[in-house]
């Protein structure tokens, strides 16, 4: 049995601790720990955890073999690299730090130490919409071409600025692309249209972000933090022999008062929970097994450095370029 320490027990970190509790074998959350004393009480009780009063000794507790690190985005590369310190494996929610340089930090730690420790959570590589449009490229619809991407949510936290519309929300389709295409991106351009009145002041909402593959690829990506819709994403794949539409869960549809309405969820929770489920049962199988396999920390690297690129491309108005780096052996093909 995995003993597994959460940092953050707030929205997606209790997620997290039901799915292991109800839903996943093999774990077991035995510490937990976050600065709102509430949220890690309520999540201990849930769980018959022992609460931790910081990360720092919650990695360090003999009580814990692996972490969950589930607070916010600033807080993630001192957890990570004292997990990496204390040799403990790590499944770090997205994104695997705030700047180029952060991430970069905790790659080289992760190489120093000669094992892999972490694990980043971009669980919509689990989905098994964005995994059929993957199997479609280069088979049904032959080579891809374009790539065309929406991300909506309903309304973003009352803290979010236009750069985490890229940095925190984008950083998912840079992974998928360069997941499903398997390869990097080369230029970045983000436009700012009218910006909805949904959004604070300031905030451009929403965003067209345009990447460039290596090979060409053209790829659009619509990110709309305050649509009032609910929580939508979709991709459509253009190849040479065709097109690959992204399918829809199974959504119930109910016809009534002379009209037909679908549900769609306020979050990430519903749309994702199976991914989320198939992330987190890999990462316990792999930490009994003693090796984690991707989404890497270098994987978390670039989605960050072309985060970054894309947030320049913001201000600049301009096709910002993205120097290719080249993917460290210790990180292999995967
Ligand atoms: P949240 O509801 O605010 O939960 C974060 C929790 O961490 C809060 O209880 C917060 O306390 C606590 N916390 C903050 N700093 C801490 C620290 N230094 N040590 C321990 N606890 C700390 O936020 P969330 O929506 O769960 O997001 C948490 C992380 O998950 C973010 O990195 C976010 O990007 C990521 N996320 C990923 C996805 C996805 O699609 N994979 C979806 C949602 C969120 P306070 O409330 O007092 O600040």
């Amino acid at each position: 049995m995995v003993r597994i320490g959460v940092i953050g027990a707030g929205d997606i970190g209790f997620s997290h601790i039901r799915r292991i509790t109800e839903d996943l074998h093999g774990g077991r959350i035995t510490a937990v720990t976050d600065i709102d004393e509430g949220h890690a009480a309520q999540a201990a009780a849930f769980c018959g955890a022992r609460v931790f009063p910081d990360g720092e000794s919650l990695i360090a507790s003999p009580e814990v073999d692996a972490v969950i690190v589930a607070s916010w985005d600033a807080t993630h590369e001192g957890y990570v690299l004292a997990c990496i310190a204390a040799g403990k494996p790590v499944l770090c929610e997205k994104p695997l730090s705030v700047s180029e340089e952060s991430c970069r930090r905790i790659v080289d730690a992760e190489m120093a130490a000669g094992r892999r420790l972490v694990k980043v959570g971009f669980m919509r590589r689990y989905d098994e919409g964005y995994r059929a449009v993957r199997d479609a490229m280069y088979g049904a619809i032959g080579q891809p071409l374009i790539v065309h991407c929406a991300h909506r949510n309903k309304c973003g936290y009352a803290q979010h600025c236009t750069e985490n519309s890229v940095k925190n929300s984008t950083v998912h389709e840079i992974d998928l692309m360069r997941w499903m295409l398997g390869e990097d991106m080369r230029t970045a351009q983000v436009f700012a249209g009218r910006a909805s009145s949904r959004g604070g002041e300031g905030l451009k909402d929403p965003l067209t972000v345009l990447l460039e593959s290596e090979s060409g690829v053209r790829i659009d990506v619509e990110v709309f933090i305050n649509s009032g819709i609910g929580y939508e994403v979709h991709c459509t794949a253009v190849g040479e022999d065709g097109v690959a539409d992204m399918p829809e869960p199974a959504r119930l549809a109910v016809r009534a008062a002379n009209q037909k309405a679908e549900y769609i969820s306020d979050d990430w929770k519903v749309r994702f929970y199976h991914a989320y489920n198939r992330l987190f049962q890999q990462f316990i199988d792999e930490v009994q097994a003693g090796c984690l396999t991707a989404p890497s920390a270098w994987d978390g690297f670039m989605a960050t450095y072309t985060a970054e690129c894309c947030v320049k491309a913001l201000y600049s108005g301009g096709i910002e370029p993205i120097a290719p780096l080249t993917r460290p052996d210790f990180y292999g093909k995967e």
